[in-house]
């Protein structure tokens, strides 16, 4: 058995238990390296410190063998990542389409509506609570 047979061995014994690599700490190991960058560029000694902090806990979370905790955690960053993604996304989109449509709000639940520019005073109906009323695009 060669030495990197022999490494790639006790490295797969190590992880035995161990969940490795998730996106929550892919993403902690992202922003230290985001954060040691910047302490670079700044020379501001509070990020280096936030960073090592990022990189101490992705170090933890890998090599932790209390898997579910670590899942239940993983799941929690999922959800408001994608949440997050999906508000930038429909950000983005509004501001593409800023020119063909109004955006504005139901005065009711407050979801978001749209309607063609230059369609004049027009009822609107909400499509997620019924609620009619006056708009002007
Ligand atoms: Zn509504």
């Amino acid at each position: 058995m060669s030495i990197f047979q022999k490494a790639k061995e006790g490295l797969r014994k190590f992880m035995i238990g161990r969940r490795g690599a998730d996106e929550l700490s892919l993403a902690l190991l992202i922003t230290s390296l985001a954060l040691s960058m910047l302490t670079t560029i700044t020379r501001i000694g509070l990020f280096y410190l936030v960073g090592l902090v990022a990189y101490g806990l992705s170090l933890f979370r890998m090599f932790s063998r209390n898997i579910e905790k670590r899942y239940a955690e993983n799941m929690k960053f999922l959800g408001v990542w994608r949440k997050a993604r999906s508000s930038v996304k429909q950000f983005v989109n509004r501001l593409k389409n800023m020119r063909k449509y109004k955006y504005f709000k139901c005065p009711e639940c407050h979801s978001r509506l749209r309607l063609p520019r230059k369609v004049g005073e027009v009822t609107v109906t909400c499509g997620k609570c019924r609620h009619a009323f006056k708009q002007r695009a």
